[in-house]
C-alpha cells in the first residue's frame, strides 16, 4: 500500500513541474549520446527526469543559482542509467549539490607511521554514502566526448547500493556474479597495466585507480561512446548491457 501510494506521489509530484517543450528540446540537443533512445525511451525518460527533480532536494553551493535548464541537464543525465531500472535506484539519499565548476573537498587521511596529513583535493564530482552527490557545473561544458562527470557520480551510487564502492552493483537475476568478477577485474588489470605503462588509453585512465573508479569510467564510455568501449572491452559492454538494460550501440531505425 505505501509503495502503491509513494509510487502515486512521486508521479504526481513528477507531472505538477511545468517545463517548457523548447526547454527540452534545448537540453536533449546538447546531450547527443542520448540520440540512441526510441520515441517511447525518451519519452520515459523525460518522465524519469521530472520526478527526479521533484524528489531531490537540490542547492547550488558558493552562490551558483541553480537554472531549471541545469536541473534538467542533470537530471536528463543522471536518470539515463537507471532508465530501465527504475527511479528507485536512487532511493536512501536525497540531496544534490552543484558547484560551479571544479571544486575542493578538504581530506584528513592517517599514514602508516599514524601521522595525519591534511589537504585539498579538487575534484569534480563525489558520491557520498548514503548522502548527497556533488557535481561540478560547467556553463560551456566543452567535456571530453567520452567524459561525463554526471554519469561518473550516478554509477557509484548504483554501485554503492550493494553497501561497499567496489565495482560490483548488486546485479539483476539471471546475471551471474563470478562472470562479472571475472570480466571487471581481467579488464581492470588489463586497463591498469596500460596506463602504468604511460600507453595513450582511449578510456579516461582514472579508471585504472580503483576497480570502482573502472566500473564508473567504464559506465561513461558505455553510455557516450559505447562502440569505443566495445571495441577495447566487450565482454565489459556485454555486463553493462545486462545490468543497464540497455544497449546505446542499437541505433533506432529512421522514421
Ligand atoms: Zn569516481
Amino acid at each position: 500500500m505505501m509503495r502503491k501510494l509513494f509510487a502515486w506521489w512521486r508521479r504526481h509530484q513528477g507531472d505538477r513541474l511545468r517545463i517548457n517543450e523548447s526547454l527540452w528540446d534545448q537540453v536533449e540537443a546538447g546531450l547527443p549520446f542520448l540520440g540512441h533512445l526510441l520515441p517511447d525511451e525518451r519519452l520515459g525518460l523525460r518522465r524519469l527526469a521530472r520526478q527526479f527533480i521533484a524528489e531531490k532536494q537540490w542547492s547550488g553551493a558558493q552562490g551558483l543559482h541553480l537554472t531549471p535548464r541545469i536541473q534538467l541537464t542533470i537530471a536528463l543525465q543522471a536518470c539515463l542509467p537507471i532508465l530501465n531500472l527504475g527511479l528507485d535506484w536512487y532511493a536512501g539519499w536525497v540531496g544534490i549539490v552543484v558547484y560551479p565548476g571544479d571544486f575542493v573537498i578538504p581530506r584528513r587521511m592517517l599514514d602508516e607511521d599514524g601521522v595525519v596529513h591534511e589537504f585539498d583535493d579538487e575534484v569534480m564530482g563525489e558520491a557520498w554514502y548514503g548522502g548527497p552527490v556533488l557535481i561540478s557545473w560547467f556553463d560551456h561544458a566543452e567535456d571530453a566526448e567520452g567524459i561525463n562527470v554526471v554519469i561518473h557520480e550516478f554509477a557509484h551510487k548504483l554501485d554503492m547500493k550493494s553497501g561497499d564502492a567496489d565495482g560490483l552493483p548488486p546485479l539483476h537475476a539471471g546475471m551471474s556474479r563470478s562472470r562479472w568478477i571475472d570480466v571487471m577485474s581481467a579488464a581492470f588489470d588489463d586497463f591498469q597495466q596500460r596506463v602504468d605503462s604511460g600507453e595513450e588509453t582511449p578510456l579516461d585512465p582514472y579508471g585504472a585507480e580503483l576497480p570502482t573508479e573502472f566500473f564508473a569510467v567504464a559506465s561513461e564510455a558505455f553510455f557516450e561512446t559505447p562502440a569505443l568501449l566495445n571495441g577495447e572491452y566487450p565482454a565489459v559492454y556485454e555486463q553493462l548491457r545486462s545490468f543497464y538494460r540497455q544497449n546505446p550501440l542499437q541505433t533506432p531505425d529512421p522514421l
